[in-house]
């Protein structure tokens, strides 16, 4: 029997492969059971790799959503009166600035028009002028579509004696992140994005000098949640497989991360950073085709993980419920300024590793097109993305 449900082509919760799907599914183990540990253990040795961060770094599994992961590197780097900059490349940087507001910093920006990466010259200027604490980039941002480079960032970062961290949330596994070899200092993501599982995780990893930030800390300490020192222990305990609790964790989804993060890294972290390139080149060929327009201004600054498109002219919003008519569900605008001009395809996860649902997307949004009365060539577009 087919499966009537619509296929999920947002930016997050994302389809799941029948293994994850399986994974999540089962009972819930218990926290402290040898084979949880084993599982547990697993998943912080399997994070290392797809961060491509070093032995000495701390990864954290904490049940939360993303923007749980932003609170945490807030709250555990900032102290009242630390100076933050942050690189805004669309909503998510701004929520991130709010965050670090709310946490006592004073924030300095470098604004980039939407579209648009902020210039490496600009941060660097802007590093200059006063000594920052951290510096906080979103890796893709998921309302505009934009890919920030980490690596000259992190150069930058260090440098000017600033810690670096990023929001990989849009990002993190389905695009280049060398958190070692670029010296990066936070890289966190939510599990419902290219990791390819169900929302409910915050997956978080520190470097050593990030560890030390904290340890260092003289203001009083994070609320008891947020703490890496309420998870360190923990982290550390079941990396040895030795029972220990601070707070119970999703065991049925870190039981899925073990599949997940497995998947990933059957063929290697390379490879599936690749997989997703490789979509996301064969989608926007198909954009091309049907007569689309991006967000994102140039291919150089445009994330592998989602496509984020203008309406034509004459078509709204209202032109979603024809693709979702079609099997496809897709997401409207998200950043103020494009809000009600754009909407946002995810390719992302699993979904890259299935050509049938590239395809089938490009076909709903093509028909939906014609419906709409966009003179389109609808052959054409299936062709570029079939090729690719
Ligand atoms: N940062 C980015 C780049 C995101 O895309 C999102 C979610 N779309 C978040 C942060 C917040 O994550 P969550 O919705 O899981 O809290």
């Amino acid at each position: 029997m087919s499966d009537p449900r619509p296929l999920l082509m947002i930016p997050g919760p994302v389809e799941l492969s029948p293994a994850v799907l399986a994974a999540a599914s089962g009972p819930p183990p218990s926290h402290v059971s040898p084979r949880f540990l084993e599982t547990f253990a697993t998943c912080l040795e399997r994070m290392r790799r797809v961060w491509q961060a070093d032995a000495a770094s701390q990864p954290f599994i904490v049940a939360g959503s993303g923007t749980l992961a932003m609170e945490t590197a807030a709250a555990n780097l900032i102290e009242p009166g630390d100076r933050a900059l942050v690189l805004v490349s669309g909503y998510f940087s701004d929520r991130m600035a709010e965050i670090l507001r709310r946490n006592g910093a004073e924030v300095v920006t470098v604004e980039a028009p939407v579209g648009e990466a902020p210039a490496a010259e600009e941060v660097r200027a802007a590093l200059a002028r006063g000594s920052f604490k951290a510096l906080f980039a979103t890796h893709v941002d998921t309302s505009t579509g934009v890919r920030v480079d980490p690596e000259p960032l992190c150069r930058l970062a260090r440098e000017a004696g600033a810690l670096s961290v990023f929001d990989g949330v849009c990002a993190t596994a389905g695009e280049r992140f060398e958190m070692a070899a670029w010296d990066a200092d936070v890289y966190f993501t939510a599990s419902q994005k290219a990791v390819g599982m169900p929302p409910g995780l915050a997956l978080l990893t520190a470097s050593e000098r990030a560890l030390a930030a904290r340890a260092a800390r003289k203001a009083s300490p994070p609320p008891l949640y947020l703490d890496w020192h309420s998870w360190l222990p923990i982290h550390r305990a079941y990396e040895e497989r030795k029972p220990s609790y601070f707070a119970t964790p999703s065991t049925t989804l870190v039981t899925a991360l073990e599949t997940a993060l497995g998947e990933i890294l059957k063929h290697g972290i390379e490879a599936r950073i690749e997989a997703h390139a490789r979509a996301a080149a064969a989608l926007r060929s198909a954009w091309r085709a049907l007569g689309l327009r991006f967000v994102p201004r140039s291919d150089a600054v445009t994330g592998n993980t989602l496509s984020v498109l203008l309406y034509p002219d004459g078509i709204d919003a209202a032109f979603l419920p024809k693709i979702a008519a079609r099997g496809v569900t897709v997401a409207g605008g998200l950043h103020p300024a494009v809000r009600t001009t754009s909407f946002r395809v995810g390719h992302m996860g699993y979904t890259v590793t299935q050509p049938e649902y590239l395809k089938k997307t490009v076909e709903a949004v093509a028909g939906a097109l014609q419906e709409a009365g966009a003179r389109v060539d609808v052959e054409s577009a299936v062709e570029a993305v079939s090729q690719a």
